[in-house]
């Protein structure tokens, strides 16, 4: 998510550079990665798909390939048509990205719902929103329970794959939904939670946004994550909930990354050094995904957002110019609506925003695949993946993509690129479905360590001061 987060509070912000005071570890990193980078860096080895394999020669057609895989999405913002427009999973897509039929023509395996509460209209209820939406994924999962399974686990997902049918999962975009509380994320991870974006837009008190990282009027934390902000992603790691640094603040992002003990996600980000959009990840940043996780550790995986502003800088660079235009319009039918003593309905505004959006001519697919091209080039072919930002986005999606039945193309322009079977398999989903693994494994190593818990000053659930 979303419209608003996603595309309308970013363009304003200068890009953050500067901003990342980066661990001297990751610095050092960075520093080797640049002088020797193939050699000492296993992990970032970053393979080009030419020098990756001889056998990608193989027969296999695109077709055949998509066929073969487990086909992992980590973002779609579906749940609030759930709750909003009542929409069902058996619906036409209307407006949306997303629907039974759509997932089944892509092969889709598994699909991350994302648990988005738009933290404005939502104040003081943060909470309710969260489980409003979650049950709301978990009686589409009931309804439709002939094609799709709801699974909270790696092997669910290639049990839902054995079946043919699609896995459904769920992901908390934004910290705010535990409302500072310990005892609210393990309760969401029992409901079937399986990761957390620390933050969305905005910052939470524990941890900062790329969103309003600029905003003085805000308070941040000062190293990137509050004490409890540790506590968060400690308890997440013992857990098993992948912790998910899209959104976050690249500081944030670095304070993260050196406290997990397992490796990271980003659930739906995109490459910076392609689009400069404060959200999307440096090379730096992307390298140290790949290297997230303790000593033994694969590395993380980032799954690249499909949106169009964050993919490409000519689209990014048209609705800047725009921007003005835009806000003039809404700010003329807010005005209509006052002079009738009314306020102007949000699904009114999104409407408006998104005729403007039209305008700019979409980008053409080439530049998706050039991210994913990026990532597995700098981090390393094992560290990424897809994570669409389906109905999301107002569907600023790339031509020719508007739901999960064009992922086939996808896979078809990686192979037009060179990437072999195998290792579109690992793109579209197989990276995922390591880490994911991973995850579940250093939780059982942390339940078994059995020592004193930095949590053990819950349950009282204060919220934490800076
Ligand atoms: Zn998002």
């Amino acid at each position: 998510m979303g419209p608003a987060g996603d595309s309308d509070r970013s363009p304003g912000n200068p890009p953050l550079y500067t901003d990342a005071k980066p661990m001297r570890t990751f610095a050092l990193f960075a520093s080797i990665a640049i002088a020797v980078p193939a050699v000492l860096c296993a992990q970032s080895s970053a393979k080009t798909a030419s020098e990756n394999s001889p056998k990608m020669t193989t027969k296999l057609t695109p077709e055949q390939v998509q066929r073969s895989a487990i086909v992992i999405d980590t973002h779609a913002d579906t749940p609030q048509r759930f709750v909003d427009e009542n929409f069902d999973l058996n619906d036409p897509l209307g407006d949306g990205n997303f629907n039974l039929e759509s997932a089944r023509k892509g092969n889709l395996g598994a699909e991350f719902f994302s648990i988005w509460v738009d933290p404005g209209p939502n104040k003081g209820q943060f909470a309710r929103r969260t489980l409003v939406l979650i049950d709301a994924v978990r009686q589409q999962a009931a309804r439709h329970s002939d094609k799709v399974m709801f699974v909270t686990t790696p092997g669910g997902i290639e049990l839902a794959h054995r079946e043919h049918k699609l896995a459904v999962l769920m992901g908390i975009e934004g910290g705010h939904s535990i409302e500072d509380s310990l005892a609210l994320l393990r309760q969401y991870y029992s409901l079937g939670v399986r990761y957390m974006t620390l933050t969305w837009a905005n910052s939470n008190g524990w941890a900062d946004s790329s969103g309003d990282i600029n905003d003085i009027s805000i308070p941040h934390t000062k190293e990137g994550l509050s004490e409890f902000g540790k506590d968060v992603v400690y308890e997440m790691n013992r857990l098993g909930m992948m912790v998910d640094i899209s959104h976050v603040s690249d500081r944030t992002f670095f304070r993260t990354l050196v406290i997990t003990r397992a490796p990271v996600i980003a659930s739906h980000s995109a490459a910076r050094a392609l689009c400069d959009a404060p959200r999307n990840m440096t090379d730096d940043m992307l390298r140290a995904v790949a290297n997230s996780g303790g000593p033994n550790s694969k590395g993380g995986v980032v799954q690249v957002n499909f949106y169009s502003g964050f993919i490409s800088q000519q689209y990014r660079d048209a609705q800047k110019a725009i921007q003005p235009a835009v806000e003039k319009a809404v700010q003329a039918l807010r005005d209509k609506y006052k002079s009738e003593g009314k306020d102007a309905p949000q699904a009114e505004i999104d409407k408006l925003r998104r005729q403007f959006a039209d305008r700019i001519p979409r980008p053409p697919l080439s530049m998706l695949i050039d991210h994913i091209d990026h990532i597995a080039k700098v981090a390393g072919v094992d560290h990424v993946g897809l994570g669409s930002d389906f109905d999301g986005v107002s569907g600023q999606l790339p031509r020719g993509i508007d739901s999960p039945a064009d992922l086939p193309k996808i896979t078809a322009a990686l192979m037009e690129r060179g990437y072999s079977a195998e290792d579109c398999r690992k793109i579209l989903g197989g990276n995922l479905l390591r880490v994911f693994r991973e995850v579940e494994q250093v939780a059982k190593g942390l339940q078994a360590e059995n020592r004193p818990r930095i949590t053990d000053k819950q349950p009282f659930d204060k919220p934490q001061k800076q």
